[in-house]
């Protein structure tokens, strides 16, 4: 069976059994929606698309507006007054430091939408699954926490939920005793395709980040890729992540 079919078999079964499960273990009137609901115009999720982020470092200050607009846009709150170490986190600012120069930078990091993800790869219970359009995502309803895919990303870019979660957003589902990570707004790019805009690269006053459809040659993240180029963070690992960096 090829890629393609697997993930669209997996996507059917998972849109089943979240509505399903809805009731148990998610918050009443909460629904796994940015997996069930169908693209613009009832259009599947497509192979034809790839979702992916350009980040240009040269233009990211370290004001974390993108930090502060995911956390509002996903409902991700901190345990405490300030935040605790074990707060989930969905993009975090990470500086880098060149040692031969000392020059540093300051980047958003975030799940990398890796092409071949190893946290799919590890996850025991097909929690974890790529959307055929590139997009990673958990499945809150079949995810036992267990943790393997925390271990097995490169990039460390997921979280596991240890509280009680009390303010839920409908379209961004969460659950204490899960896994989660960057959905690429996954809700935004069902609803409006490639006019969607995830709230960190709304948010960004320096515009340091573009998103869209990495297989549209004419798409603004295609064009500006062409023109200027980007790099992979850790592209050793050969994941083909969607996300990339310019400045790194
Ligand atoms: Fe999975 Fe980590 Fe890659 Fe995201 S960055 S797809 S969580 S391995
Ligand atoms: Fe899969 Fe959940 Fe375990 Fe991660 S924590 S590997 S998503 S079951």
């Amino acid at each position: 069976m090829s890629e393609c079919k697997i993930n669209n078999a997996r996507r059917n079964f998972v849109g089943k059994t979240s509505i399903a499960a809805a009731g148990l273990s998610v918050m009443p009137g909460v629904f796994l929606h940015s997996i069930a609901q169908a693209k613009p115009d009832n259009q599947p999720v497509s192979d034809k698309n790839r979702w992916g982020m350009l980040i240009d470092t040269n233009k990211c200050t370290d004001c974390g507006e993108c930090v502060s607009a995911c956390n509002k846009e996903n409902g991700i709150t901190s345990n405490g007054p300030e935040r605790q170490a074990t707060d989930a986190q969905w993009i975090r600012k990470v500086k880098l430091k060149d040692k031969s120069n000392g020059h540093t930078i300051s980047l958003p990091m975030m799940c990398q939408h890796c092409e071949k993800p190893p946290c799919v790869d590890v996850c025991p219970t097909g929690a974890s699954f790529r959307r055929d359009d590139g997009i990673v995502l958990v499945d809150k309803h079949i995810c036992i926490g267990c943790r393997y895919c925390m271990m097995a990303c490169p990039y460390k870019a997921r979280s596991f939920v240890h509280e009680t979660i009390t303010d839920q957003k409908v379209h961004a589902p969460r659950g204490k005793g899960t896994v989660e990570a960057c959905t690429l707004c996954v809700h935004r790019v069902d609803r409006n395709g490639a006019k969607a805009i995830p709230a960190c690269v709304e948010a960004c006053s320096e515009k340091a980040m573009v998103f869209g459809d990495l297989k549209d040659p004419s798409s603004e993240i295609s064009k500006d890729l062409r023109a200027r180029g980007g790099k992979q963070i850790r592209a050793d690992l050969h994941l083909n992540t969607g996300v990339r960096y310019r400045g790194i």
